[in-house]
């Protein structure tokens, strides 16, 4: 917490343990960076932030954040092709492949379309039973709540995830124990270090606790996938598309401007939701990294 004299308050960074500097507050959070790998973190740590992902964060959006209809939104189909293309230049073989943090199961059922016996876990009930409902097998709960097996998976995914979880190292220790050595990972997440991140500052529209409660670079993240057992081999940037009223309601959250807000409303309920609106920031970065 800052203090009351406006005193910078440091705390230490939970990746290399440098000291970290009070940076801003928002949404009641209070968010730090530290100054030596420049993690950009929530402290402290929200609890129970599962609550945060019941029915309204994949229907409602009405706290400016979440998605206002996830399957409709996120015309993500294509990105997770281009996904599944790069994971196959490392591991040519399909197998046992785990996505943690599956959603609705999108991803869970193209992987097992291109062959790969696809998992997954998420936190959601609602999205998760929406996921069986379509006869995936995706599981409620946190992925370390289900003690799966040693080294019992191929490959796991992780996407847009790694800046939800309250503990991304021990989160990614428990990834590592899951897959077996010369299997890899493959994660995505908003990327501090990017242009666009480092031009829009405190108004990046990716910091938003509590959803987001770290934020990673390029060098940071190469880093604790290290840490964990991970060797990075690939680095890209790959644009999503989305439906306009996303596009909308991330404007409003970001400048509060009512119109933003009714024409997201107004486009929900609109045929022209159906577009897709190719958007590449350059600011999420996906990493393919090997089980060593
Ligand atoms: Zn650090």
């Amino acid at each position: 917490m800052a203090d009351t004299n406006g005193a910078h308050i440091t705390t230490t960074c939970r990746l290399c343990e440098a000291p970290a500097r009070f940076w801003f507050t928002k949404n009641k959070h209070d968010l730090y960076r530290c100054t030596s790998c420049r993690l950009v973190f929530v402290h402290p740590i929200p609890k129970q932030t599962g609550n945060l992902y019941e029915q309204s964060y994949f229907c409602g959006g009405q706290h400016g954040f979440g998605y206002v209809n996830y399957h409709q939104d996120k015309k993500t189909d294509e990105a997770f092709g281009r996904y599944l293309d790069t994971i196959k230049k490392y591991h040519p073989r399909t197998g046992r492949l785990l996505d943690i943090g599956a959603a609705t199961g999108a991803f869970v059922g193209q992987a097992n379309s291109r062959g790969w016996q696809a998992a997954g876990v998420e936190v959601s009930n609602y999205a998760a039973s929406f996921a069986r409902e379509q006869g995936l097998d995706v599981k409620t709960g946190m992925l370390e709540q289900q003690k799966f097996p040693q080294k019992s998976f191929d490959a796991a995914t992780l996407w847009d995830v790694i800046e939800h979880v309250p503990d991304p190292r021990a989160t990614l220790g428990e990834v590592r124990r899951i897959v077996r050595d010369g299997g890899v990972i493959a994660l995505n997440f908003p990327d501090a270090g990017s242009t666009y991140a480092r031009l829009a500052g405190k108004r990046w529209q990716l910091i938003v606790p509590p959803e987001h409660l770290t934020l990673f670079n390029r060098r940071n993240m190469s880093a604790l996938l290290q840490l964990s057992g991970f060797t990075p081999l690939a680095y890209t940037r790959i644009g999503k598309r989305f439906a306009p009223a996303y596009v909308f309601q991330v404007l409003y959250a970001a400048t509060r401007k009512e119109v933003f807000r009714r024409l997201a409303d107004r486009l929900a309920k609109s045929r022209l939701n159906n577009l897709k609106i190719p958007i590449n920031l350059r600011d999420n970065l996906f990493i393919v990294a090997r089980a060593v």
